[in-house]
């Protein structure tokens, strides 16, 4: 997933900077994460949510696993995502299959399926949860077979179980309004980190989410559009953090910090950190700036103790990216809070 400017070694960075300054045409814009918009204090009273089970998140998670690396083009993608549809749909979501082609990084044609699943199909007021379903097709972050798919406990399986548990509980709660639950394929295709030279780190940032990128790009003119979006992204792991985004906070900042103080509120300020983090791509960089969707990003990404730099987990992109960092506290965590908001927003 994600290659970021704050990815990279100093020196290139600096030069980095240099190069955009003169291009005009920077990714990145710093200063435009300082505009945090903190929401009025909520005088509504307080509804409880239905209760998350993260036993049942944990066994959506391992199912998708079991499977094996849902690379595309493989049996296993195939197998889960077949999976991932007769589930939603057991759980009152009415799917569809969006289909097409999309040129991977190195030319090669990857097919496409995103899983769109909709609860009250028919409601104007809607909101939309999202996560990717693919996994990466290599270990470019791990130092042993690289060129081996990684099994994406957490970068992939986790975020579509989280939302399958969310899924689940909403149908048996009779949730009234509209749900767009959409799980995106082909997320984690992008270019390989070992591949990456100076001159192609910015180019190459489009390589990534192409599945969300291609649904974007197709919206209808019918297509009810939600009052905003919540992405989760590897948000699995033990002691995970998740700070407030720059993307997120440029695009979704009233819902990032109303999301942020819930946590708070309910006691998870030990994941839901109030750190500022640097703008990432991801599925909700182009849902943001291809509809009019306020999307905020829930996503494992923390300064590393070993390089004091922003990053995502230890695990990111390795073969350490298994079920044994799968922890249930924060699984818990995670899902407890997007119904709290959900339900208080
Ligand atoms: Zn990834």
């Amino acid at each position: 997933m994600k290659i970021t400017f704050f990815n990279i070694k100093p020196i290139l960075f600096l030069l980095l900077i240099g190069f955009c300054l003169i291009l005009h045409s920077c990714h990145s814009e710093p200063d435009k994460i300082q505009k945090e918009i903190e929401p009025p204090q909520s005088t509504k009273e307080w509804i409880n949510p239905p209760l998350f089970d993260s036993d049942s998140a944990y066994k959506f998670i391992k199912k998708q696993v079991d499977f094996g690396p849902r690379k595309p083009k493989s049996i296993a993608h195939k197998n889960c995502g077949d999976w991932i549809i007769n589930k939603m749909t057991s759980f009152g979501f009415l799917i569809t299959e969006q289909t097409g082609k999309v040129t991977a990084f190195d030319g090669s044609k990857l097919p496409l399926r995103n899983i769109i699943c909709r609860l009250n199909p028919n409601k104007k007021n809607r909101i939309l949860l999202c996560a990717h379903w693919d996994t990466r097709p290599f270990a470019d972050r791990d130092s042993i077979n690289q060129n081996e798919p990684i099994i994406g406990a957490n970068d992939g399986a986790s975020g579509v179980g989280v939302l399958m548990e969310i899924a689940r509980v909403l149908n048996n709660e009779n949730y009234l309004s509209g749900v767009d639950v959409i799980f995106f394929d082909v997320e984690d295709y992008g270019a390989p980190n070992m591949n990456s030279t100076f001159f192609d780190v910015q180019s190459m940032n489009d390589t990534w989410c192409l599945g969300s990128q291609f649904w974007a790009r197709n919206l209808s003119a019918e297509y009810i559009r939600p009052k905003y979006g919540i992405l989760v992204d590897m948000v699995g792991a033990e002691n995970a953090e998740f700070p407030k985004e720059g993307i997120s906070m440029e695009y979704a900042g009233y819902y990032q910090s109303k999301l942020w103080n819930i946590a708070e509120k309910i006691g998870y300020g030990n994941y839901f950190k109030k750190k500022i983090a640097p703008p990432i791509t991801d599925d909700h960089t182009y849902i943001n700036q291809m509809t009019n969707i306020p999307t905020l990003d829930i996503i494992h990404y923390s300064v590393r103790p070993s390089s004091g730099r922003f990053d995502f987990g230890k695990f990111h992109h390795t073969h350490a990216d298994n079920m044994k960092i799968i922890h249930k506290p924060t699984l818990k965590a995670v899902g407890e809070t997007i119904l709290s908001f959900i339900y208080n927003i």
